[in-house]
């Protein structure tokens, strides 16, 4: 961080920003340039509220040299982060396919959609037990009762589940439950779910916010971390922009953004990305194309029928189809499935 200071600072301000700052652990390096004098601050400046210095009247602006997030950050760990759960893993060479409903419906839909994915090659089975309706009026999900099922699937296949967490009263059970707890993209910015998953060691899914930034989505990881966990992956399910054909706008960029700026797993959601089962297969394509670790899709025996995102899910064959064709792309990126 840079410190610009008013040509006119006095003095004795600066002395208390200068102190301020080394209290804050950082050694501050001052230089009289033309027209301004600069503060440079080295060592770790996780502890500053930029807020706070630029609330400072003596203070021109501020220049922020590194982002803000540490340990989510690649010079952190320049090595990728592998996510080990059970005998798979998310990150490194083999790429991740969780897949199954938007949400779980019945014994008999969720063991034959875990069937179907498995057969076809998916890594993990995903079904919404507890559902971030944006309508208090839409089927809520199964809720325990989903998340006892989605257990039986996995004793039938032994898929490991991937199921959304929405309040903080549920951690434990989710913990004792689940294989990887997600948090979606309502929730990436609930900090108080944050810090409470990050007391576990449950690997966390945590999908990008609808409108929120890559740095953003970093800090939110980064709240996870700084309780503990690190055992992180993100996942890019589209923004919002004013595109209103597709549900959400697909930011493949944010994948290499990811990539460089951290050590974390990325995973892409195409079926949310788009809302359209038809746009599911070309954007999941791109998606390894670009470098994700893989994929989070939508799949129903009966979307036409779904209790949840019909539109945009996907026919088990279709699945299979689809996996075929990435088995071959997956070579191409020197990854494979
Ligand atoms: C989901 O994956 O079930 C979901 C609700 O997705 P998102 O949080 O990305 O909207
Ligand atoms: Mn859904």
């Amino acid at each position: 961080m840079v410190i610009v200071l008013k040509p006119k600072a006095e003095e004795r301000e600066v002395e208390k920003i200068k102190r301020k700052m080394e209290d804050l652990g950082c050694e501050t390096h001052e230089s009289q340039g033309e027209n301004y004098r600069l503060l440079g601050l080295v060592g770790d400046t996780s502890r500053i509220d930029p807020d706070l210095i630029e609330a400072n009247r003596n203070v021109e602006k501020l220049i922020i040299v590194q982002e803000p997030f540490k340990k989510a950050h690649r010079l952190f760990r320049p090595e990728d982060t592998i996510v080990q759960i059970g005998d798979r893993t998310i990150g490194g060479r083999k790429l991740a396919v969780i897949a199954g409903p938007c949400s779980v419906e019945s014994e008999e839909q969720i063991v034959g959609i875990a069937e179907e994915v498995k057969d076809a090659g998916g890594t993990f089975l995903r079904g919404g037990a507890f559902k971030p309706r944006t309508s208090p009026y839409s089927f809520q999900g199964l809720r325990e009762e989903g998340l006892e099922l989605l257990k039986l699937a996995r004793a039938k296949t032994g898929l490991p589940i991937v199921t959304e967490l929405m309040s903080p009263d549920l951690v434990e059970k989710f913990v004792e439950d689940v294989d990887v707890i997600q948090i979606g993209a309502r929730n990436m910015q609930n900090f108080d779910l944050l810090k409470e998953v990050g007391k576990t060691d449950k690997p966390i899914l945590l999908k990008r916010g609808m409108s929120a930034t890559i740095e953003e989505l970093l800090m939110a990881a980064e709240y996870i971390m700084s309780e503990g966990n690190e055992k992180i992956v993100l996942c890019e399910r589209g923004v919002r922009t004013f595109e209103k054909y597709t549900r959400n706008t697909l930011d493949l960029s944010a994948i290499p953004a990811i990539k460089k700026l951290s050590h974390l797993p990325v995973i892409v959601d195409p079926s949310h990305a788009a809302g359209l089962w038809w746009m599911v297969e070309p954007l999941a394509k791109a998606a390894i194309a670009v470098g994700a670790d893989g994929l989070m899709i939508e799949v129903h025996n009966d979307p036409d029928n779904a209790k949840c995102d019909g539109k945009q899910s996907i026919k088990p064959e279709r699945f299979k189809s689809l996996m075929s064709t990435l088995k071959k792309i997956a070579p191409i990126v020197n990854r494979e499935l």
